[in-house]
């Protein structure tokens, strides 16, 4: 597998407010892309993760350091990589009083795709999208969900092998979130490479290949899943629901450096107090047990929710 971004040193200061000192939103970040992965790029709001999309899609210059994307120099070819990747905002970019179909072809039409293809392309993307049956409505009325798998259409509509989505799923309700994160795992196994941002680590655990976890500006750890789970320090822990004499539950946490050691802790409390063991399970790892160990973040910084759409 070749790399579909190499990122060196990558640095953005925005001016401070005011005789402020410079806000360092990205501080010489390092990585790389592999072709045909889901790339996850988490952090809490203000982390750095849209300043960094941003820099990689051309929307804005680096301070210091730099990236190929796609085999191209962002210092010098810059025009090549806008031509040829595909971005998702986080707040959308299509037309208001644009039909949904309008929107793809005019969509199409700036990335150059060829006008003898865009009708028909347009009609499959809408029908991927499920949006065909909202052909003509005008971009304004669709849900937030709609209007959400509506963007990435519009960003797909000339194939690029390379999708930035920022924050995808921010703001949508359950089962929008839940639809867009299937049509993510579909473009994945279509052979799209795909740069995630998210602040949700249930979604990078579920989507992601790969993680890079941001924090103020710089990459804090950068692994698989598991490989992110293995930094966790060996301790394994156990659920177990205790039921007194008159029948009131309670489940507790044990942790041990062994299942064998946290079940013996549960089996030790139930006896001293009298207490029955009703259940019993392992507890597996979370991404935000390993984001709280890593961090030293609470998993609650995450939830702060911008409500933006
Ligand atoms: P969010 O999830 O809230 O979008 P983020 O991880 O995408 O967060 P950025 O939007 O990249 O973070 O912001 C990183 C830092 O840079 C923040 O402190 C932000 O206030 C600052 N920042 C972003 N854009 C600008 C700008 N145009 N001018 C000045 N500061 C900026």
């Amino acid at each position: 597998m070749s790399d579909v971004i190499q990122v060196a040193q990558l640095t953005k200061h925005y001016p401070g407010a005011r005789g402020a000192p410079p806000v360092r939103a990205v501080e010489g970040i390092e990585f790389t892309v592999r072709e045909g992965e889901v790339f996850g790029f988490l952090g809490p709001n203000g982390a750095g993760k849209t300043t960094t999309v941003r820099m990689l899609t051309g929307l804005t210059r680096p301070t210091a350091g730099g990236a190929r994307v796609l085999g191209y120099d962002l210092a010098t070819e810059v025009t090549q990589i806008k031509k040829r990747v595909g971005v998702v905002p986080e707040t959308s970019n299509l037309y208001d009083e644009l039909s949904a179909f309008d929107n793809l072809l005019f969509s199409m039409q700036l990335y150059g795709v060829p006008r003898r293809e865009r009708k028909a392309r347009a009609e499959e993307l809408l029908a991927r999208f499920r949006l065909s049956d909202k052909r003509d409505v005008p971009f304004a009325k669709l849900s937030r969900g709609m209007k959400r798998a509506l963007t990435i259409a519009a960003a797909l509509a000339h194939r690029p092998p390379l999708l930035f989505l920022d924050e995808p799923t921010t703001g949508l309700d359950v089962m929008s979130a839940r639809g867009l994160r299937g049509m993510i795992a579909d473009l994945r196994r279509e052979g799209v490479t795909v740069f995630l941002t998210t602040h949700y680590l249930e979604e990078a655990e579920r989507l992601c290949d790969r993680i890079a976890i941001i924090v103020q500006g710089r990459i804090v750890a950068l692994d698989t899943v598991d490989g992110l789970k293995a930094r966790l320090p060996a301790r394994l822990a156990v659920e177990a629901t205790l039921a007194d004499g008159d029948g009131r539950t309670e489940t507790l946490r044990f942790e041990g450096r062994s299942v064998e050691e946290a079940t013996q802790a549960a089996l030790a409390r139930a006896t001293a107090e009298g207490r029955r063991v009703l259940a019993l399970n392992t507890v597996r790892p979370t991404l935000e047990d390993v984001f709280v160990h890593l961090t030293g973040l609470s998993a609650e910084v995450m939830l702060a929710e911008k409500g933006r759409t």
